[in-house]
């Protein structure tokens, strides 16, 4: 494999070649002329695209076949003749002259290659694979297209507006730098996207003189891994500052996190107890009162047990501006990875969502509630599960199909299907471990039992 230096040059008023006349000559022209480069293609037969641009002035166009001495000048000199006398011919002249040649289809013989590109105005993504796959260079940028939306092109250039700026008031580099953080997650981009240049330019004055934004986020973690996270709860990882995260968040997720950002897991301290609620709120103040972008990511959905509740009263109460952006829990995915439907017409039409561990809470509720729908899903269920498996088959009857599913959405996710009478057993034996998800209901049996692995059955997995 050849190795290459990636770089963007300067091509303004340079002298270019272009040999050939075909429509790759043309496109190939056409990107040296957006680069303001002074092109001279050289070709017998023409496309009307270069004969008009050579009309118009734009371009010259020598109406003849390359001779050597052509490259004479030159900066930068493309083949796109496809002819291989011609391609010998240049090649050594290029060499003779130092000209940087790129015969296009002959990567043995270019001094560079022409990198597949996503074009935002000033922002330019420059895709290679160093010569291995042009198809997966092209399919790279088409993914970059996506992320990086149209809108990309007028944010470049308002924060390079906004950088001269700050730059001729002697603005400190910190200062900067915060203000270049603000703008890029604030909602700039959703309104230039929407094509409300003049609220962008509003908002961005406002985040100018005040970049910090002391704002917090609740966000869902989903399951899992990464796969199952919103495109909202990723973008707000990224440009977090801090992030208190519970013990159940993946270090896949946590990797999508900026690399400056500070990551807090509340989760569990070392002695394993859980750090109190309230020594947890205050940390969330405290960030958020010097001006940091706090991000408290939760497992799954953070107001499914997640205390999201809790933790958004006494968060808007010190008034405090705070964004909640929702998760899929483990409540609805870790059955949905198994392969349980929820619901099911002529099976299962209600369902409901219980925890097993509620303070002070009588079993014989939990069967009261089994009672009154089809499907119970029961979260936090392996302390006492055999207690909670035997109050609910009063209710439901010991056959009633159960399920439990581990760690569902990672890859050591594991089922157990069972009935109330023995799910207790088969999970001590199967050795399940937290987090795990019980399920109760014909649902479980609903759909073959061949199907439910995670291997068979991949939900939002790539
Ligand atoms: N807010 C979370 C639930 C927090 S309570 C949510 O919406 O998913 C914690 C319980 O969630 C665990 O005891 C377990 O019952 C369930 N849970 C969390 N992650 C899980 C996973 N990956 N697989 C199965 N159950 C999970």
């Amino acid at each position: 494999m050849r190795r290459y230096f990636p770089v963007s040059l300067d091509l303004e008023g340079r002298p270019c070649v272009v040999l050939g006349g075909g429509p790759l000559a043309a496109e190939k022209a056409q990107g040296l002329l957006r680069a303001g480069a002074c092109v001279t293609v050289i070709a017998a037969a023409a496309e009307a695209e270069l004969r008009h641009e050579a009309a118009a002035g734009r371009l010259a166009l020598v109406d003849r076949d390359y001779r050597p001495g052509d490259l004479e000048g030159a900066w930068l000199a493309i083949d796109a003749s496809g002819s291989d006398e011609v391609n010998a011919a240049s090649r050594r002249e290029a060499a003779e002259r130092r000209v940087l040649l790129n015969v296009v289809d002959r990567a043995p013989m270019c001094d560079w290659i022409a990198p597949a590109i996503v074009r935002r105005g000033p922002l330019q993504v420059a895709v290679s694979t160093s010569g291995e796959s042009p198809f997966l260079a092209s399919r790279v940028r088409r993914r970059l297209e996506r992320d990086l939306g149209e809108e990309w092109e007028p944010f470049v250039r308002l924060v390079g507006e906004v950088r001269r700026r700050l730059r001729a008031r002697g603005a400190p580099m910190a200062e900067q730098e915060a203000v270049y953080a603000a703008l890029l997650r604030s909602d700039v981009r959703r309104l230039l996207r929407e094509g409300d240049a003049a609220g962008a330019d509003a908002l961005a004055e406002e985040l100018i003189r005040n970049p910090r934004s002391g704002r917090v986020w609740l966000v869902g973690a989903g399951p899992g891994g990464p796969d199952l996270l919103t495109l909202a709860a990723r973008e707000v990882l990224a440009t977090a500052d801090v992030v208190f995260h519970d013990a159940l968040v993946e270090p896949s997720v946590l990797a999508l996190a900026g690399p400056d950002a500070r990551l807090v897991d509340v989760g569990k301290r070392a002695g394993g107890r859980q750090l109190p609620q309230e020594r947890l709120n205050a940390m969330l103040l405290e960030a958020a009162a010097e001006g940091a972008e706090v991000v408290r990511l939760k497992g799954g959905d953070p107001f499914v047990f997640g205390r999201g509740g809790e933790e958004l009263a006494v968060l808007t109460a010190a008034g405090l501006e705070v964004r909640v952006l929702p998760g899929v829990s483990s409540a609805t995915a870790a059955p949905a990875l198994a392969g349980i439907p929820l619901t099911m017409r002529g099976v299962a039409s209600s369902v409901a969502f219980a925890t097993a561990r509620v303070r002070g809470g009588d079993p014989a509720d939990l069967g009261r509630l089994a009672g009154a729908v089809d499907t119970l899903v029961v979260l936090m269920p392996l302390d006492g599960l055999a207690e909670t498996a035997s109050a609910l088959a009063e209710t439901l009857g010991g056959a009633r199909p159960a399920a439990v599913v581990a760690e569902a959405g990672t890859p050591r996710q594991r089922v157990v299907r069972a009935t109330l009478e023995t799910i207790a057993a088969d999970c001590a034996e199967a050795r399940i471990a937290a987090p795990a998800t019980l399920v109760v209901g014909e649902v479980v049996t609903a759909v073959p039992m061949s199907l439910p692995t995670r291997a068979r059955v991949r939900v939002g997995a790539r």
